[in-house]
């Protein structure tokens, strides 16, 4: 949300084209899951829903045969109100299910971009190298639908930077740019 604001208060001739809205890369209204929110987005049912908590206790049985209950740090579970399906974490981390929780595609991304965001998305908990180079893809088509010719797309994202792209969104695609590169070797 910030960088849409961000993008916001930056105006300039870049405004005035015609795809200005396709850089909002950010989801609107997403909520990502998060250890103990209330409500968010479910890694099951990706609907905007009530999530309840609980700290689990765990009942060992002790060589002798006798049990003891304890709970384990750090360990919780969440109820999706919605699906009645429930997520586990350990600390901030979410194990199971094992779900994306980037945010979902704008709306107005183009389609062609969609269908690489989404794959990477999908693919970024067991191969992170994999989304990041999916996600490079997905930036040089949008300097493609941007205007650009793509085939460099350090080079269109410096063009995109003189029509007025304001530097954090610059030193995002980059990072995505790099990171790509590097892990595509
Ligand atoms: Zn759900």
């Amino acid at each position: 949300m910030l960088w849409r604001e961000e993008i916001r208060g930056n105006r300039g001739e870049f405004d005035s084209r015609a795809r200005y809205n396709n850089l909002r890369i950010m989801s609107s209204g997403y909520v990502a899951p998060a250890q103990g929110s209330d409500a968010n987005h479910c890694p099951h049912c990706d609907v905007y829903a009530n999530q309840y908590w609980s700290l689990p206790t765990i009942k060992f049985v002790t060589p002798a045969g006798g049990s003891t209950t304890r709970s384990v740090d750090e360990l919780s579970v969440s109820y999706c109100r919605r699906c009645d399906k429930y997520s586990v974490w350990f600390g901030n981390q979410m194990i199971h299910p094992l779900a994306s929780t980037a945010p979902l595609p704008s709306t107005d991304m183009p389609d062609d971009v969609r269908l690489d965001y989404v794959e990477a998305r999908d693919v970024v908990v067991r191969s992170p190298r994999s989304a990041a180079a999916l996600l490079r893809l997905a930036v040089q088509k949008l300097t493609i639908d941007l205007g650009e010719n793509g085939k460099n797309l350090n080079e269109d994202i410096g063009r995109l930077v003189k029509k007025g792209l304001p530097p954090r969104i610059q030193q995002a695609l980059d990072a995505v740019r790099v990171i790509g590169n590097n892990a595509s070797r």
